[in-house]
């Protein structure tokens, strides 16, 4: 089976965003492929963050993750700070990446204004780290958004670069294109995300749920029931789209358009379809944090199986590379 790497940040509660964006689709991948998920805490660094919130962070993202459906019995999944060669092998692949690439980025220029940072090293870094993050378990192919084709470009440019420099040692990494819906957040306007305040975290309960969506931002244009309403600029219709079927998405859309259905009618059709996916997803997280030491025993173990893979690749990658000299055995 080909090999699949794709990371997730450990940024404050799993959101539904994180779920059709990334999470849904990594399900599916499952029995296809060899998968290899990783809560990428080194990433979680490059803004400004709580340092006593991180351990609990990390186990909310390994917990949702799971409840959500990523079976560890079919995949590894892992804290990328506990495989530690991928800061070597990042610092590696930094000596070969150009520095007006990484400056190009466009979620480095975001980033940088959104959190009103001066230049970082780490943000300006990250490309890099997810360059070794995926080639360090020499990934074949990596599930990717539109939001990370340019960063996921560059990791293959570093990749090529490195071959080219030192010999051939990784598989060039190719883009698995997965079916994403890019959902705002309850305002409607921003990518849903935590730093900004709106997101509807995957694990909340039914009320909380409800409590955000009832103010969720439809379309702006239609100012009262009886103004037929547009669904193409309705975040509210596009969290449908994760969480409703077909017939009944078709039957919203003809109403919406001619005002046969009110926009708290539709939300409320969409609480309860929401509420049919995320209350067994909430009972799993139950199950899985009941007894603590059960998660940080899966983490553990693909952490171990990782670290594997890693160990053989950075020992070809110091070869390769002159930091160790392939005559002697180490
Ligand atoms: Fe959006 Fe539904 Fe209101 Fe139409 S009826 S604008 S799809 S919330």
């Amino acid at each position: 089976m080909k090999r699949v790497f794709s990371g997730i940040q450990p940024s404050g509660d799993i959101h539904l965003g994180n779920y059709l964006g990334a999470i849904r689709n990594w399900v599916l991948l499952l029995d296809q492929y060899d998968c290899i998920f990783c809560i990428v805490d080194y990433h979680a660094q490059t803004i400004p963050y709580d340092p006593q919130a991180m351990p609990r962070r990390v186990m909310n993202a390994a917990v949702a993750n799971m409840a959500a459906g990523i079976d560890p019995k079919r995949c590894r999944l892992f804290v990328q700070s506990h495989v530690k060669e991928v800061t070597e092998l990042a610092w590696i692949l930094g000596c070969v990446t150009p520095l007006g690439d990484l400056e190009r980025m466009t979620q480095f220029k975001s980033k940088t204004q959104e959190h009103q940072l001066g230049s970082n090293l780490g943000l300006l870094a990250y490309p890099v780290l997810m360059a070794a993050d995926i080639l360090l378990y020499k990934a074949e192919l990596v599930p990717v958004g539109d939001d990370q084709i340019q960063h996921l470009e560059l990791a293959r440019e570093i990749c090529r670069k490195f071959d080219s420099t030192f010999g051939p040692v990784f598989p060039e990494p190719q883009p698995l294109l997965t079916k994403t819906s890019r959902v705002m957040g309850i305002d409607g306007k921003t990518k849903m995300s935590k730093s900004l305040n709106n997101t509807i975290g995957l694990l909340e309960t039914e009320e909380q749920v409800w409590s955000k969506l009832k103010v969720a931002v439809t379309d702006e244009n239609r100012k009262r029931r009886t103004d037929p309403g547009n669904p193409l600029v309705c975040n509210v219709f596009t969290i449908h789209q994760g969480f409703t079927q077909d017939s009944q998405i078709a039957q919203i859309d003809k109403e919406c358009r001619s005002a046969g259905i009110g926009c708290v009618d539709c939300k409320k059709i969409l609480a309860r379809n929401l509420e049919a996916v995320m209350a067994p997803m909430r009972e799993r997280a139950r199950h899985l944090e009941s007894p603590p030491d059960e998660v940080r025993q899966i983490l553990d173990e693909g952490a171990s199986a990782c670290r594997e893979i890693a160990v053989r690749v950075m020992d070809e990658v110091r070869v390769a590379t002159g930091l160790r000299d392939a005559r002697r055995q180490q």
